[in-house]
């Protein structure tokens, strides 16, 4: 348990250095292809936080992007993330990837901030970036609580022409029966539901009945961690919107990223 504190409180001093701009190790990103199942080409890449301190090497975002929210470093840290990826999103443009766009995981204590929308907004405009090549991912859980401020919120996201996605569905509690309003464009299927499609027949299984229901709810559908043939065998057949997983490859970072949708450029001229 000290072990864990002496851990934790490294972390969280690292990530105050680096939000003041003197950290010794990096937050970075790494970027992992989204591919959609109808052009079978790259339509977007999430943006996954990353950090490394000098001394614990690399660290997860499931271990340090929650110390970011109870310490509240995610306000500064969440518009570093942003910029990193906005810059991103500009490399792609550069390089002639016109169509292919970036999503990015914001926090509730991000979205719920007074200021999150005009802020972002002097970001897009700063970095010149086409909003409607930009989502934002926020997990299911969230809307659990605050749901109509959320909701509200994402409308007018959407307004900018900001994408939203529901990250994670499926293990949060939002009720499928309010699903119709809620402003999202796009439902990612939880890698829980996926992992399932390994062990259960097609009748049993349920995920190709979350895209159908998604589908007539008007969302589109993502699915998370796709790691065998057979998950994209059933995934095909259920008609599910895209995809994402160690299948078609792990988050990467930027340079391979680029390189990757730069190869797409003369492999897929048309999805570009
Ligand atoms: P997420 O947004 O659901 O991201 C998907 C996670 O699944 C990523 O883990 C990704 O590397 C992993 N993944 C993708 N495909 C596969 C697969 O085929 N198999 C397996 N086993 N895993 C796969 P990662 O990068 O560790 O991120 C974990 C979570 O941390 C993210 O889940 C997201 O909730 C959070 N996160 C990451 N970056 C950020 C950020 O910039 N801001 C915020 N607020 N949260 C972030
Ligand atoms: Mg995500
Ligand atoms: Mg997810």
């Amino acid at each position: 348990m000290e072990e864990q504190m002496f851990r934790e409180e490294e972390i969280t001093s690292e990530l105050m250095h680096l939000a003041s701009g003197e950290g010794l190790g990096s937050l970075f990103l790494q970027y992992q292809p989204i591919y959609d199942l109808a052009t079978d080409s790259i339509c977007g890449f999430e943006a996954l936080a990353r950090l490394r301190t000098p001394n614990l090497g690399l660290i997860s975002p499931v271990e340090f992007i929650p110390i970011t929210e109870t310490t509240k470093l995610i306000i500064p840290l969440g518009e570093t993330i942003m910029l990193q990826a906005f810059r991103f999103l500009n490399l792609l443009r550069g390089q002639g990837s016109n169509h292919i766009s970036v999503s990015v995981n914001v926090s509730a204590i991000q979205l719920l901030r007074h200021d999150f929308i005009p802020s972002l907004q002097r970001m897009i405009k700063a970095m010149q970036i086409d909003a409607r090549y930009l989502v934002l991912e926020i997990t299911e859980s969230v809307f659990a609580s605050n749901y109509q401020e959320i909701d509200r919120i994402l409308g007018q996201l959407q307004k900018i022409g900001i994408q939203v996605a529901m990250d994670d569905f499926g293990t949060g509690y939002s009720s499928l029966a309010r699903e119709r309003e809620l402003n999202v464009n796009c439902l990612k299927i939880d890698k829980f539901f996926i992992d399932k499609l390994m062990v259960l027949s097609d009748d049993e299984a349920i995920s190709g009945d979350i895209i159908s229901m998604a589908h007539k709810l008007g969302h589109c559908v993502v699915a998370e961690g796709i790691e065998h043939e057979r998950q994209l065998a059933y995934l095909r057949r259920f008609h599910c919107d895209k995809i994402q997983g160690y299948l078609i490859s792990r988050p990467l970072d930027e340079e391979a990223a680029l390189a990757l949708a730069k190869e797409q450029l003369t492999s897929h001229p048309s999805s570009n």
